[in-house]
């Protein structure tokens, strides 16, 4: 049987690990982590939000994050110690700005697909990820950027996402718990919110009923054209010193999320992955008032770039900030703060008293875009580089490279060894 190894147990490797099962195929999954889904794919804004997929190429962002630069809590930072990744991949995101259009109208398609994806794998798998089906309200707080959105939510129908525009006694009647003044919004009812972490957990389950192995506390070292495909040299992860296992496969999936550019690098591909930071808190509501203050619909706010997620009835996910800081992962006070002002200010009555800080690393490309589909070499594919929306979009990203490695490689069939 025709064995793929996929490296990374976030959402896009769990997803795909999955889509490859259900096509016949022999999977081993290695992740670093001793659990599935423990990096990325752990605490974040939880929305399935196709309402989001407008890309971030556009001039107006760029002179916005130059000016937001001067300021510590800004939405945008930027470390300004420079680095070859960092400027080749600002270049590359500039130079994507001519496909801002047509870029995000692809991301809504994708969107729209993944949604229906992830429901029928949580179905059929009976997995319980705090689903909320209330739909995604982005607000504004003046004219201007009100009338800037509308433009955006023109390309976003052309897309196929019904949304529409909605007064502020509208978004009162939709949101009751919201307590700012609104210039207006957008309602976007068919987009959702889930735990990603208990969805990635769940499918792992399945996948492992299924029979799929996990390898987990296994740090990936080398991917080298071996005899019949594929050698996989890792290491328990912590042992620096450990002895190297290798792992023989006939394709291999690249699904590491941050990682993804060093491993692609190692295969002859350019993959030029960012980590862009951003940061979460999971406020838990405990007591029946809190409960009842804090938000059942998704709300996006596009001037401060926060979202919310009600994760069933006793935690708020509030999601936000980007930071252009190499792979660091540091908690920063200052950066996790306005996201409590936010709370105490969007919704007065929840308690802010037990919040739990993350942050994360998206893995971004500089056309927003992830990549998806077969390497320059035989038998390597690539479901990575989601960026901002990995949640939303692995649904239908896992079922193109399945169908991308089930075009190369039958499942029942081993294929020759590779040139290197
Ligand atoms: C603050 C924040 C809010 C967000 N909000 C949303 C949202 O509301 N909606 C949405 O759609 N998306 C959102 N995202 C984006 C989404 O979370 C990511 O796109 C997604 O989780 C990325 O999944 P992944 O599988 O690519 O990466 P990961 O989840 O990071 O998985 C990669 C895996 O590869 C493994 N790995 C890496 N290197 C190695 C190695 N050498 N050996 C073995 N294993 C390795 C890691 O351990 C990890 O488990 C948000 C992200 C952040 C940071």
């Amino acid at each position: 049987m025709t064995h793929i190894a996929v490296i990374g147990a976030g959402i896009t490797g769990v997803t795909t690990a999955y889509a490859l099962a259900q096509r016949g195929y022999r999977v081993t999954v290695l992740d670093r982590q001793r659990y599935a889904a423990m990096e990325t794919s752990f605490a974040n804004g939880g929305q399935l939000s196709a309402c989001n997929a407008e890309v971030w190429n556009k001039l107006s962002t760029v002179m916005q994050g130059l000016r937001w630069m001067m300021r510590r809590d800004a939405p945008l930072l930027m470390n300004p110690k420079p680095s070859w990744h960092k400027l080749s991949w600002m270049a590359a995101f500039v130079r994507e700005i001519a496909h801002y259009r047509e870029n995000t109208v692809e991301t809504v398609r994708l969107a729209l697909k993944a949604r229906e994806a992830l429901f029928a794998m949580a179905e059929a798998e009976g997995i319980d990820f705090d689903l909320k089906t209330r739909g995604i309200l982005h607000f504004y707080r003046d004219r201007a950027s009100f009338e800037k959105a509308t433009g955006v939510n023109a390309l976003l129908r052309e897309g196929g996402l019904e949304r529409y525009a909605v007064t502020p006694e509208e978004i009162r009647a939709i949101e009751p718990t919201l307590a700012g003044t609104y210039h207006g919004g957008f309602f976007t009812p068919s987009d959702a919110t889930g735990d990603i972490h208990k969805f990635t957990r769940g499918l792992a389950s399945a996948c492992a009923r299924r029979g799929v192995r996990f390898v987990q506390d296994a740090s990936v070292e080398t991917i080298a054209p071996g005899e019949g495909g594929y050698d996989i040299g890792w290491r328990a992860a912590g042992h620096p010193a450990g002895d190297t296992q290798v792992l023989q496969a006939d394709a291999v999936v690249i699904c590491a999320g941050c990682a993804s550019r060093h491993f692609a690098a190692m295969l002859g591909d350019r993959v030029n992955v960012y980590p862009v930071k951003g940061y979460s808190i999971t406020v838990n509501l405990l007591t029946p008032e809190a409960q009842k203050a804090a938000p059942e619909v998704s709300i996006l706010d596009e001037a401060a770039k926060i979202v919310t997620s009600r994760l069933g009835d006793e935690r708020l996910r509030v999601a936000g900030t980007a930071e252009f800081n190499g792979f660091n992962r540091d908690i920063r006070h200052d950066r996790i703060q306005p996201l409590v002002d936010w709370t105490r200010e969007q919704f007065p009555l929840v308690d802010t008293d037990r919040v739990v800080a993350w942050s994360g690393l998206r893995p971004m490309l500089p056309n927003m875009l992830p990549k998806v589909g077969r390497g320059r070499r035989p038998g390597v594919f690539y479901n990575t580089g989601h960026g901002h929306l990995g949640w939303t979009l692995s649904g239908a990203t896992a079922e193109i490279v399945a169908g991308a490695i089930a075009a190369e490689h039958a499942p029942e069939r081993t294929i020759l060894p590779l040139a290197a």
